[in-house]
Order: structure tokens, then C-alpha cells, then sequence
């Protein structure tokens, strides 16, 4: 069920902003060569009790940044930030509230409160900012969502290796792996984005140095140390192969690597063979890929989905006669979702609530948005005056109530939407209440797709497929769709929504529906036609 006060009907406030056009501003540190460190990755270690601390990696070096795990959220202080920074911070006692200021945007936190306002736009932060003694601190995530909008500058925030880059240094991620084929033996590097590179022989050692700042690497351990000793970081960007005693030569090749990286190929030759080195076939595009090296998202279309369970905490949505809450079927049709999603197509799902908790409508986008979700499914149960309503309808936005702008930027009459930051998607921010509008011919196809499945296996609404302007869906900045799985109001069909058997029938409607939209929109041939309107698309730097 929607109600009156969550349709969005806001035309006054679609408006361009001027201030949200010119903020691309150049990077805070200028790039400088020489002073640039390799840094290993530490993939795969426990969470400590002390965290290691994050390297901030800019073209003037490398600095660490402190972490402290609190209530199991990993943060930084503010201070700390600030001084790395440049920023002020400024706390409202009054309200409660902590302006962060860079340059000249704006951070507005709040305490207790894991939405936070970037130059006027909400982002959502993994958990509220949080006091400890005299001191705030903020979830890390913080950086790359909301400081790297305020500040205009790529902040890329890399988990797994700890890493934040500041600015447009240059730190390909390389992950390697070593085979013995006979005589041979060969190192496969994956290199994304691919860089361009030289590999000399000095003596006993072999360099491979990289044209970059930096190197997020995560190398393997040798196998065969008649020919290969040690694989280590270099100085710079560059990586040392210590040969071994039976070494002869090498052979090297490049090829492309899986979802975009490149892959480097370094045959090490044992002397005896060196000169008929004709036990391995030299590298080639391989009929059958290898598997890929490098722990990169899989390639295209879908990665990441976000399911927004309906209502919640104080919300009950409608009513059932027999005493159901909608809030309740969204929440258990989302999470079996969630489970089959995962299953069945490898994707990454992310519950907007997975709890019987309130969430504001606004947040709900938010969630997908700053998770770069590739879609966005809303459920619900409709309700209905009439006890006889019956059936499932899909919604997708109605553009209607939103302006003659909306709809130039829906039919690609005007540029692209305002976007500042620039350089990393995780920056990308668009004026939020237009996000869905440049969507809408592919929610439009999505919300097909999810009608046709769902009229194989469920009763269907006579208007089964519809626009609506839903607040929800209109700050989504991805495809976007609004199910309501049935009418709550029905008494019959109050039982089926409670029903194992027919929400499961929804998960498969839906599973099958996402296939079906993942295969139509995205051909690897033709990158052109994938998924729409999202630029840097394929592989995540
Ligand atoms: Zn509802």
C-alpha cells in the first residue's frame, strides 16, 4: 500500500541547482613522482581487536589513517580527518548537531542518525556518528560517500587492502598466480585497469615496473623455487621476481584479462629446455578462461541489487482482515528474495531494512544509491475499499508530476544530469530528485519482465502494469519497480500473502523476471546497449 503522503509530487523543488554544477575542483594534493610506495594488500586477515590502520595514499605519499572499532563499526576520528584534510568541523550543542566543512560544501551530521546531508543531498552512512569522550568519530565509509562529494576529489575508499586514494593517483589492483607446466613455470598477473608496464632482466632478478603511483597487490607464493624464488614489491610501482638456480629465460606476453583488467604472462624457462622451449604452448587467448586471478565484481549487467522491504518499525502499511500487517510480508517475500537472488544469479543483495525497523522513504533510495545497486525492487500489499480487490500490480515512476525537466532528461533532450566530483562512481552525485527520470524506458522494460513472470504464477490486478509517482522510486539512480504482490484487503488473498507457497512463486516471478532483464539489456558484444546511463560501467576501479 502507498499512501497519499508517500507519493512524491515536488515539482517546485526540481529546479536546477546551480551550485551543485561547477564543483569539479582540482585534486587537494598535486601529483608528484617519486614518492610512491607499494602497498600489500592484507586480503583474507581477521578482524583484530585493534584494526591495522588505513594507508592514505596521494601523490605527495603515503600517511596512516587510525581506525577504532566501535559497537563493531570500523571508524575513523574526526579529528584525524580533519587534519588530513584541510577541514572544519563545527558542533551545535544546541541542536546536536556536527557541520564538517570542505572547502565550501557542507557535511550535516547528526548524531543518532545514519543519514547525513552532503551540500543539501542525503547520502546514508553504514552507522551514526559517535562520541568518545571529547572526541567523534564517523564509520569509514563516510570518506568516500560524503566527503569525496564536498570536497570534489576522488577519495576512494579500498577495503580489503586498507587503502585510501586520495585524488587521481594511479594504484592498479594486481593479483597473481603461479603454474608449473613442465619446464615452465608461469606467472599470470591481472592488472586492472590494465597499466602499461616493462619487465627487465638484472642479473638474478627480473622487475616489472608498472607506469603507476602505486601498487594494490596481492601476490602469490612460489611453488617452484628451482626457477622462481620469490615474487616481492619493488621499489615504486613495480614488482621483483628473484630467479632461482635453474632459470634460463623468459617470455612475456599481454592479453586481455577477465571483466576489463589486463593480464600479464611470464614464462620462466629452465635452462635445460632453453633452447626448445617447446614443452608449453606459448600464452594465448584461451579458448576456456582461466580463472580470473583478480577478485573483481562479475562483468556487466547486474552486481548489485537492493530489496526495500514496504513499511516497518511504526509503519504497519495495510491491514489485513484477518489481522495481517503488510509490514510483515514485504519483510519475509524480501528476505527469501534476497536468499534466491543470491543463489541463483551470484549477486550482491541489499535489504533497505532487514529488521522490523522504520526507515524514511528518502533513505530508501539512499541505500541503493550510495551501494550502487544496478536495481531496485520496492514490495508491498495493496489495500483496497472494495474487499473484492484482487491481484498483483507493478509499478514503475510516473514522470508526470515531476516538471518539464524530468522528462526532457527522461527522453534524452537535455545534456546529462548535473554530476560533480567526477572521476569515481562512488562520488557520483546527481540532483536527487531526477535520478530515476534518465531510467525510466528501462524500469519501464523491468516492470514488464516482472509482470509477465508474475501472470504466470499469481492471480493479476485487471491494471496490472502501471505509473504511479512514488517517492520511493524517484531518487533511485538505477532501474527501478514497485510490486504490490497482492491485495492485502482480500481475505483470500490475505491468506496466500502469508503463505510460503506463494511468496515463494513471487521470489521465483521475480528471480526469473531479473534473468530475463539482465540478459535483454546487456550483451557483452555490445557494450552500447548495457546497462543504461551508468558511466564507467563494466569494471569498478
Ligand atoms: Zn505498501
Amino acid at each position: 500500500m502507498i499512501r497519499g503522503s508517500q507519493l512524491a509530487v515536488r515539482s517546485s523543488r526540481l529546479a536546477t541547482r546551480p551550485e551543485n554544477a561547477g564543483i569539479i575542483e582540482g585534486v587537494v594534493f598535486s601529483l608528484r613522482t617519486g614518492a610512491l610506495l607499494v602497498a600489500l594488500g592484507s586480503i583474507g586477515a581477521q578482524a583484530p581487536p585493534t584494526p591495522a590502520p588505513y594507508t592514505v595514499l596521494s601523490a605527495e605519499g603515503r600517511r596512516p589513517l587510525a581506525t577504532r572499532l566501535i559497537s563493531s563499526q570500523e571508524m575513523f576520528a574526526l579529528d584525524d580527518l580533519t587534519k588530513l584534510f584541510e577541514l572544519t568541523v563545527r558542533e551545535d550543542t544546541l541542536a546536536g548537531g556536527l557541520t564538517v566543512t570542505a572547502r565550501t560544501q557542507s557535511i550535516v551530521l547528526t548524531p543518532g542518525q545514519s543519514l547525513a546531508s552532503v551540500g543539501g543531498r542525503l547520502i546514508s552512512l553504514p552507522a551514526p556518528p559517535t562520541r568518545d569522550g571529547r572526541s567523534w568519530f564517523v564509520p569509514v565509509d563516510f570518506v568516500p560517500r560524503a566527503l569525496a562529494a564536498a570536497m570534489g576529489t576522488p577519495l576512494e575508499l579500498r577495503k580489503p587492502s586498507r587503502l585510501i586514494l586520495v585524488g587521481n593517483v594511479r594504484v592498479p589492483r594486481v593479483g597473481g598466480n603461479i603454474e608449473v607446466i613442465g619446464p615452465i613455470t608461469r606467472l599470470t598477473l591481472d592488472v586492472a585497469p590494465p597499466t602499461p608496464h616493462s619487465i627487465a632482466q638484472e642479473g638474478t632478478r627480473l622487475t616489472i615496473k608498472f607506469e603507476a603511483d602505486a601498487l594494490d597487490a596481492a601476490l602469490p607464493t612460489p611453488s617452484a623455487p628451482d626457477l622462481m624464488l620469490n615474487i616481492r614489491p619493488g621499489d615504486a610501482a613495480s614488482l621483483v621476481i628473484d630467479l632461482g638456480p635453474r632459470f634460463g629465460s623468459f617470455r612475456s606476453s599481454d592479453l586481455p584479462g577477465d571483466r576489463g583488467a589486463g593480464r600479464i604472462v611470464i614464462d620462466l624457462i629452465a635452462l635445460t629446455t632453453a633452447s626448445a622451449p617447446t614443452a608449453a604452448p606459448p600464452p594465448t587467448a584461451p579458448a576456456t578462461a582461466p580463472p580470473p586471478v583478480l577478485d573483481l565484481p562479475p562483468s556487466g549487467g547486474i552486481r548489485t541489487f537492493v530489496v526495500d522491504a514496504g513499511h516497518g518499525g511504526t509503519e504497519d502499511g495495510a491491514h489485513g482482515p484477518g489481522g495481517t500487517l503488510e509490514k510483515h510480508v514485504t519483510l519475509s517475500v524480501a528476505r527469501r528474495l534476497k536468499s534466491a537472488l543470491e543463489a541463483r544469479l551470484g549477486v550482491r543483495v541489499i535489504l533497505t531494512r532487514d529488521a522490523d525497523a522504520t526507515v524514511d522513504l528518502d533513505e530508501r533510495a539512499a541505500v541503493a544509491n550510495n551501494n550502487k545497486a544496478d536495481l531496485f525492487v520496492s514490495l508491498h500489499a495493496n489495500a483496497s475499499v472494495r474487499a473484492s480487490a484482487t491481484g498483483a500490480e507493478v509499478f514503475y515512476l510516473s514522470l508526470e508530476e515531476y516538471g518539464d525537466q524530468a522528462q526532457r532528461v527522461a527522453k534524452g533532450e537535455t545534456e546529462a544530469l548535473p554530476v560533480f566530483g567526477g572521476g569515481t562512481r562512488d562520488i557520483e552525485v546527481i540532483l536527487w530528485e531526477m535520478a530515476q527520470a534518465r531510467y525510466i524506458e528501462a524500469s519501464a522494460a523491468l516492470a514488464k519482465e516482472v509482470e509477465s513472470a508474475l501472470r504466470e504464477r499469481v492471480p493479476m490486478s485487471p491494471r496490472a502494469i502501471q505509473q504511479a509517482p512514488f517517492r520511493v522510486l524517484v531518487g533511485a539512480n538505477m532501474p527501478a519497480v514497485l510490486v504490490e504482490m497482492g491485495f492485502i484487503t482480500n481475505a483470500d488473498q490475505e491468506r496466500l500473502l502469508t503463505s510460503e507457497p506463494f511468496q515463494g512463486l513471487i521470489v521465483q516471478s521475480l528471480v526469473e523476471s531479473i534473468t530475463r532483464f539482465r540478459d535483454r539489456t546487456v550483451s557483452p558484444a555490445s557494450p552500447a546497449t548495457a546497462a543504461p546511463g551508468r558511466p564507467g560501467g563494466g569494471m569498478r576501479p
